[in-house]
């Protein structure tokens, strides 16, 4: 799993720094959390194909998240596209969605599924398939916002193929069969389990967006034990009076957030644009006096995220 950071700016774009959009890469298969201005600028630098996103997640309907979208929808005309596209967001997403098709008359050539969050006020899962789910909870902003957590399911263990030698399973379909987890029967009637020549379940990885929110101590145990947080930060701590008014962050309250999540490492993003290059740096000192493993996301940065084991 990679995680490209398309745009790390939060309010306004600036020079040299989009606005906020984050793409997984999962196994071919493309995510997208929210999608700022100029997202397919990065898409094309990247040179990762935007027909791949099976699934938009949006946290809200400010228009730093959203206004890449029609930009990415008019992309349709340029290419084909068989699978349907599915957007997840609050409430407003599929009028702004729908009101952008209409009025700038978009020649639309696949199957646009939207799915609005009937309760965003509450944790809950918004897509699954059998490898990963995706569960949304509750930010606090000055509109309905809601964090995203990414999860991969349990992987089957390790098959160890001495094993399955030494119990005289022969090879070929019986070994994809305990490899799938299903028991085999032998020709002289003895039952093999999986659990016989396979090691334990292995963890799958966990991937986490936060932004826009003030700080929230229920964050935490959402995000907790991911492999990436990336999460806003978006003032140094001597604005955090004017953070919390604003419904946003310090980068010392997201490294907080990192920290009772025990997570593994934090992307900080969605800068304040009063924050030209150097002066980014102070946020990373202030998070990294609570959370070491700290970094400032930039524009096009890759995340690796291999398995554990
Ligand atoms: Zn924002
Ligand atoms: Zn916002």
């Amino acid at each position: 799993m990679e995680v490209y950071v398309l745009g790390c700016g939060g309010m306004m774009p600036l020079p040299g720094r989009h606005l906020t959009s984050v793409l997984v890469r999962r196994d071919g298969e493309l995510l997208l959390f929210d999608c700022g201005e100029s997202t397919q600028v990065s898409l094309k630098r990247l040179n990762l194909k935007w027909k791949k996103i099976s699934t938009i997640f949006i946290s809200h309907t400010h228009a730093d998240h959203v206004t890449g979208l029609p930009g990415i929808l008019m992309l349709s005309a340029q290419v084909d596209r068989d699978e349907p596209l599915t957007i997840i967001g609050p409430k407003k997403i599929r009028d702004y969605i729908e009101s952008s098709i209409n009025v700038l008359d978009m020649y639309i050539n696949y199957e646009i599924i939207i799915k609005e969050l009937d309760e965003p006020e509450k944790p809950g899962i918004v897509w699954e398939n059998d490898e990963y789910y995706v569960k949304s909870f509750p930010l606090d902003h000055s509109k309905v916002c809601v964090g995203y957590t990414l999860i991969e399911k349990e992987r089957p263990g390790e098959f160890f193929p001495e094993k399955a030698r030494e119990l005289s399973v022969p090879v070929g379909p019986m070994w994809s069969k305990l490899q799938s987890g299903e028991s085999v029967c032998l020709e002289d009637g003895t039952e093999i389990l999986p659990s016989q020549v396979m090691g334990n379940m292995r963890k799958g990885r966990k991937f986490s967006f936060v932004t826009d929110t003030a700080y929230l101590p229920s964050i935490a145990p959402e995000i907790s034990n991911s492999d990436l947080l990336i999460c806003e930060g978006m003032f140094e701590e001597a604005l955090i009076d004017s953070a919390r008014e604003k419904k946003h962050m310090t980068s010392k309250q997201a490294a907080k957030i990192a920290k009772d999540g025990r997570v593994k490492q934090l992307g900080l993003i969605h800068f304040s644009p009063r924050y030209v290059e150097r002066d980014l740096q102070r946020l990373l000192t202030e998070a990294q006096t609570v959370f070491k493993n700290t970094i400032l996301t930039r524009d096009r940065m890759c995340f690796n995220l291999p398995y554990e084991d």
